[in-house]
């Protein structure tokens, strides 16, 4: 008991731990400090899949240092696997053997899961204190025996510690994510929507959905007025100025609703138009051509006497 003051600062990072890993389990591996020594952890491993060790489940003590974080845990393998000695501190860089590599934010955790990735580690990589070199047919032997494998301080065998995960979580897992995308629509309209990525994908589609009528709808009111007068102002002089040639009033009633200026401007421009159209162009045009039919009638009857 004497090491388990609560005040003592490691002992308080390793209950915190312990508590996060009991509230937040994972199917790759399970772990607890032994009620007698808080500063021993058991833990049993899952073997990483794709690899020889697949299947496998490997048990191992986890030893904290006194000055735990400050200094790095040690790891010794319990059940054979072809891959660590047994009751051996095994190298690995966040171990003991390498304290300079490891860091205070790192934890049993962190320890746990590099020693998964240690596991398919070949060649060079995985040369080091505690390593072996077991051919893979003996790696995958030990795998299969490691299951029922019983660590006597435990009593249990390394299955009743760590579980295979149920095939039915696999098959569940589809059924959840399937409820889930068919709850997120429903609930996408309530205040839920950032939570997951389906929930975004709903809310964008609905959002596609409805902004191009918006974008239709707002697009055209606020374009007509604006492109509305542009066209009108130029356009409507000439169309006003041929039809109507004797109504001379309505052009200044016009000419007050643009601006002074550019109206005056274009009843200027458009004034002399609006004779040369109305009382020159046409009707020389017209005369000279009859001038000219005439003169050619007359000339060929002309012929036709001579
Ligand atoms: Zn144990």
């Amino acid at each position: 008991m004497a090491r388990l003051n609560k005040n003592n600062s490691a002992v308080k990072r390793i209950m915190q731990e312990a508590r996060e890993l009991a509230n937040d389990p994972c199917t790759d591996y399970s772990a607890a400090p032994l009620e007698d020594d808080i500063f021993e952890w058991h833990c049993t491993l899952r073997g990483p899949n794709g690899t020889e060790f697949e299947g496998g489940v490997y048990h191992f003590r986890i030893l904290l240092p006194a000055e735990y974080p400050f200094r790095p845990p040690s790891i010794m393998m319990l059940t054979p696997n072809g891959r660590f000695e047994l009751n051996t501190k095994i190298c690995i860089s966040f171990t003991s053997y390498h304290e300079e590599l490891w860091q205070p934010a790192w934890g049993v955790r962190t320890a746990i899961v590099g020693l998964q990735g240690f596991f398919p580690l070949k060649g060079t990589a995985a040369v080091g204190v505690g390593a072996l070199e077991y051919p893979v047919a003996e790696r995958k032997r030990l795998a299969a025996l490691s299951r029922e494998w019983v660590c006597p301080k435990c009593n249990c065998t390394n299955l009743e510690l760590l579980p295979d995960p149920p095939s039915d979580a696999s098959r569940a897992a589809p059924p959840n994510a399937e409820s889930q995308i068919t709850e997120v629509p429903a609930a996408s309209p309530g205040p839920l929507t950032p939570a997951t990525p389906a929930v975004i994908a709903d809310v964008k589609q609905k959002a596609s959905a409805d902004e191009p009528p918006r974008a239709q709808v707002d697009a055209p009111s606020p374009s007509i007025p604006i492109v509305a007068p542009r066209p009108q102002r130029p356009s409507p002089p000439p169309s006003i100025l041929t039809t109507p040639i004797d109504t001379t009033p309505t052009p200044r009633t016009v000419s007050p609703r643009p601006d002074g200026a550019s109206s005056a401007q274009l009843q200027q421009a458009a004034g002399p138009k609006r004779d040369a159209q109305s009382s020159g162009r046409p009707p020389v045009l017209l005369d000279t051509a009859i001038c000219v039919l005439l003169v050619l009638l007359f000339a060929l009857i002309v012929k036709r006497f001579l």
